[in-house]
C-alpha cells in the first residue's frame, strides 16, 4: 500500500481538530502508521518546504509551521497520497469544497489546517525527514 505524510498544522492542533482529521482519514479507510506531536525546528521546516524557498511567503510559512506543536502522521492505503489530498481539499480553503477538511474548517491560505504529500517522491522525502526510523 502507498504511504503519505500528513501534518495537522499548528492551527489545527491549537483549534482541537486533530481528532476530526484522524476520524475523517480513518473513516475513508486509510490507516495510521505513525503519529507524533512535535514542534518543528526552523531547519526541518525549511527542508520540508524547500520547494517554496524563493516564494514571498516562505519566511512567514516557516514562522507559522514552527510556532507551536503540529501532529505528524504517516498514513497508508491504496492511493493514499491522492486520497488524502481529496479529503484535504484545495490549498485555498475558500475554494475548497464543503465536505473537505479545509473547506469545512479554514478560511486562510497559510493556516489551512493540514498538509499532505503531493507525489510519491515528496511522500518518500517527507516521511524520511519526519520519521527516519520508518526507512
Ligand atoms: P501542502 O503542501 O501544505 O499540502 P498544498 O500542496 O496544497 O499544501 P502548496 O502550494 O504546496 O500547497 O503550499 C504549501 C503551503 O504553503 C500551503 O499549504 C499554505 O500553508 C502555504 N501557502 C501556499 N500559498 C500561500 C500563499 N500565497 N500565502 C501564504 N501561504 C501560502
Amino acid at each position: 500500500a502507498e504511504r503519505t505524510l500528513v501534518l495537522v498544522k499548528p492551527d489545527g492542533v491549537a483549534r482541537g481538530l486533530v481528532g476530526q482529521v484522524i476520524a475523517r482519514l480513518e473513516a475513508k479507510g486509510l490507516r495510521l502508521v505513525a503519529a507524533e506531536l512535535r514542534t518543528l525546528t526552523a531547519e526541518v521546516a525549511e527542508t520540508h518546504y524547500a520547494e517554496h524557498r524563493e516564494r514571498p511567503f516562505f519566511g512567514s510559512l516557516v514562522e507559522f509551521i514552527t510556532s507551536a506543536p503540529l501532529m505528524a502522521l504517516v498514513v497508508e492505503g491504496p492511493r493514499a497520497i491522492e486520497a488524502f489530498r481529496a479529503l484535504a481539499g484545495a490549498t485555498d480553503p475558500v475554494k475548497a469544497g464543503p465536505g473537505t477538511i479545509r473547506g469545512d474548517f479554514a478560511l486562510e491560505v497559510q493556516a489551512n489546517i493540514v498538509h499532505g504529500s503531493d507525489s510519491p517522491e515528496s511522500a518518500a522525502r517527507e516521511i524520511a525527514l519526519f520519521f527516519p526510523q520508518l526507512g
